[in-house]
């Protein structure tokens, strides 16, 4: 068990002043029995000197009688307990009392001489009697005293120190309270000395943690309500988060102009149906829908038109499908169509002519009414691919194959794909071709119906192919059209044409060459200006070149083709309408426009033979021509009859397999020194 603080004190304060007590009186009583001890030895040592001098008569005379009788005198003295008497030669001679020799008793000798002869020695032992016990007795009385004193020493300190350890105790009570968070109490502070003072401090230190306690409290309520705060402010700003996640999803997945979704989003929608279709061996069909002659729109009514009839194809596509249905806007002119559901191409068709037929309601664009028609394409899942980039490739294909043809709507065949990896081949190639010079151009003769000599001559273009040999211009001059290949295709053509026309005309036998031209060259307004250049260039007289266009061409956009053709005479070069009779030009047109020449388009004079209208429409061409003040050409003249025909028809000049066949250079030369 723990001793207590004060029980300590009392102790240690009791114990040193018990053996300080002790130690005093033991030494005092040292004292006291040293001196007495040195009187009791001076007494026997002066007694021995007496005992001597009485009996020194006797043993100078050897009276052993009277001897005996001084001993015994001596042995009556007070506390002497023995005497004796030795001649010279050491015998005992005579003695009385009892030898002890003990802790009480003290010894003398002395010897007995006269005038410096020895005639022996005396003894005597003298007793402290009665003077011991009284100093054992005050040594036990000593002891009680110490044990007595300490006692109340211990009384008094105990007493006193409760009376100190009071305050102690209170400040030790007021620790025990603080430890377990008790503060601002105050406990009582009795008189003034430092243990006062001490309770008065910790009364200080109380109040301080009290003060320090409610402080933090505050603080703590302060902190709590700001982490309030910020959680609500947290909160706020994620929902803000979240909305302009939400909203910059919703751009980042939807065209900005239709509000409809994108490609990215369509993407993912094939992924998510690819994948359910996988599971659950659902169909799904994915049309293209691609709007006929959009960029006329545009050129023609300016973008804003145009973008109002993105917006409106949109709505009206929208209104006419499901809900389970989506549609995309691609991009440009391009939309999809994602169909679940639906398995084969009969219901995809279905679906995709509900739609055309829609489109076909005329758009009011400002103060024009345009009527859209489009070209759709599908493509089945599973049937014609399980993987979102094969679908979208097939249904473009068919959607490309829809519109090549004029169908409206398509589903894809694996044929086409096939086509249309040799298309993508043949850009590539052609686009080398045109740079290595493999394009060559083969020349055909047009006659005179008149003279039946040599008019001129047309310049057809070929592709000597590495791989697929010699092909003729359906198989890439298409596929230059829809590329950026159709300007430096026409560009290279020329510059042949010019160079043959120049060499020509050096050996003193010019004759005209005609250069077909496509629709997409009208597009380029520079291509009067580089026509003029390579004419130059090549050092041409601008006369010796004829530039055909075709009528449908000519009526893409009529105005403009208008505006080329008139700088084109203005340049001295001369244009013909090739293939007349297949766009449905207006006499009107035809007056404003700067031609010199319609060639009638080859359907018409092969088939005289056969069809009745098909005569009666090849002289009405040709009065047509010559009431405007034109030439007139017929074309796919393969036999004598239809060429007297057109002879007796009044037209002007003749042009076809009958006459000749498209030559290389070379042979054109041969044949033309033939029929010179
Ligand atoms: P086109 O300008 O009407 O050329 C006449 C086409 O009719 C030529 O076909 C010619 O070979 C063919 N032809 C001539 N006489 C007869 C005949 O008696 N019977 C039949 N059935 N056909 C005859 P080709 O060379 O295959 O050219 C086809 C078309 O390709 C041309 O029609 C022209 O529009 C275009 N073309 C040819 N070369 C070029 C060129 O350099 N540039 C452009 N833009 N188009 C070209
Ligand atoms: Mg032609
Ligand atoms: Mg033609």
């Amino acid at each position: 068990m723990a001793m207590s603080f004060r029980a300590k004190m009392i102790t240690g304060i009791v114990l040193i002043e018990g053996l300080f007590l002790l130690a005093i009186l033991m030494s005092s009583l040292g004292i006291l029995s040293q001196s007495r001890k040195q009187a009791l030895v001076t007494r026997a040592a002066s007694d021995a000197r007496l005992f001597a001098t009485a009996a020194a008569h006797a043993l100078v005379s050897d009276d052993i009688g009277a001897l005996q009788r001084i001993v015994r005198q001596v042995l009556r003295n007070r506390g002497v307990t023995y005497a004796a008497a030795w001649d010279g030669d050491g015998r005992l001679l005579a003695h009385a009392g009892r030898n002890t020799v003990g802790a009480h008793t003290y010894q003398a000798v002395a010897s007995v001489a006269v005038d410096k002869t020895s005639y022996g020695k005396v003894e005597i032992e003298v007793a402290d009697r009665g003077f011991g016990p009284i100093l054992e007795q005050a040594g036990r009385r000593i002891i009680v005293i110490a044990l007595g004193e300490m006692l109340l020493t211990g009384l008094i300190f105990w007493i006193f120190g409760r009376y100190l350890m009071r305050q102690i105790a209170a400040i030790e009570a007021g620790t025990a309270r603080i430890a377990q968070g008790e503060f601002g109490f105050q406990l009582p502070v009795t008189g003034g000395d430092e243990l006062a003072r001490m309770v008065a401090g910790f009364n200080g230190m109380s109040t301080q943690l009290k003060a320090l306690q409610e402080e933090a409290a505050r603080e703590h309520q302060q902190v709590l309500a700001a982490n309030e705060q910020l959680k609500e402010r947290i909160h706020e700003r994620t929902e803000a988060l979240a909305v302009a996640n939400r909203e910059l999803e919703y751009l980042a997945m939807h065209d900005p102009l239709t509000g409809l979704p994108n490609r990215i989003l369509l993407q993912d929608r094939l992924l998510q149906v690819i994948r359910a279709g996988r599971r659950e061996a659902a169909s799904f069909a994915l049309m293209i829908l691609d709007i006929d002659g959009f960029k006329d729109v545009n050129d023609s009514l300016g973008h804003q038109a145009g973008d109002h009839l993105l917006q409106e194809v949109a709505t009206r596509l929208v209104s006419r499908l499901r809900q389970s249905d989506t549609a995309v806007r691609l991009g440009g002119d391009e939309f999809a169509i994602l169909l679940p559901g639906v398995a084969h191409g009969a219901g995809a068709e279905k679906v995709a002519r509900k739609l055309l037929r829609t489109l076909e309601e005329p758009v009011v664009l400002g103060d024009r009414r345009v009527s859209v028609t489009a070209s759709c394409g599908v493509a089945l899942f599973p049937a014609h691919g399980d993987e979102v980039g094969v679908l979208l490739r097939h249904a473009d294909r068919a959607m490309y194959e829809a519109k090549r043809g004029r169908r409206g709507f398509l589903v894809f065949a694996p044929a086409m794909d096939e086509e249309g990896d040799n298309r993508l081949r043949l850009q590539v190639d052609l686009e080398q071709a045109i740079g290595h010079g493999d394009l060559v151009l083969h020349y055909q003769p047009t006659i005179d119906l008149v003279t039946g000599k040599i008019s001129g001559a047309e310049a057809l273009v070929r592709w000597q192919h590495p791989v697929l040999g010699m092909l003729p211009p359906a198989q890439f001059v298409p596929l230059a059209e829809r590329t950026h290949l159709m300007g430096p295709l026409t560009f290279y053509v020329l510059r042949l044409a010019a160079t043959q026309a120049r060499a020509w005309a050096e050996q003193a036998r010019p004759l005209p060459i005609a250069v077909n031209v496509s629709a997409v060259n009208l597009d380029d307004n520079e291509f009067v200006e580089s026509v003029g250049r390579i004419l130059q260039d090549a050092g041409v007289a601008s006369e010796l070149i004829e530039l055909e266009v075709t009528e449908t061409a000519l009526m893409r956009d009529p105005e403009r083709a208008q505006a080329a053709i008139q700088a084109l005479s203005e340049l001295g070069v001369r244009v013909a309408i090739d293939d007349f009779g297949t766009g449905y030009s207006s006499m009107t047109y035809l007056r404003k426009l700067a031609v010199a020449k319609i060639k009638i388009d080859k359907s018409f004079v092969m088939d005289m033979g056969v069809s009745r209208n098909d005569s009666v429409i090849v002289r009405s061409i040709v009065d047509l021509g010559h009431s405007l003040g034109l030439k007139v050409v017929g074309e796919g003249v393969e036999t004598a009859e239809a060429m007297a025909v057109l002879a007796s028809l009044g037209c002007d000049y003749a042009q076809g397999f009958h006459l000749a066949r498209p030559m290389d250079a070379p042979a054109f030369d041969r044949w033309r020194q033939e029929h010179a």
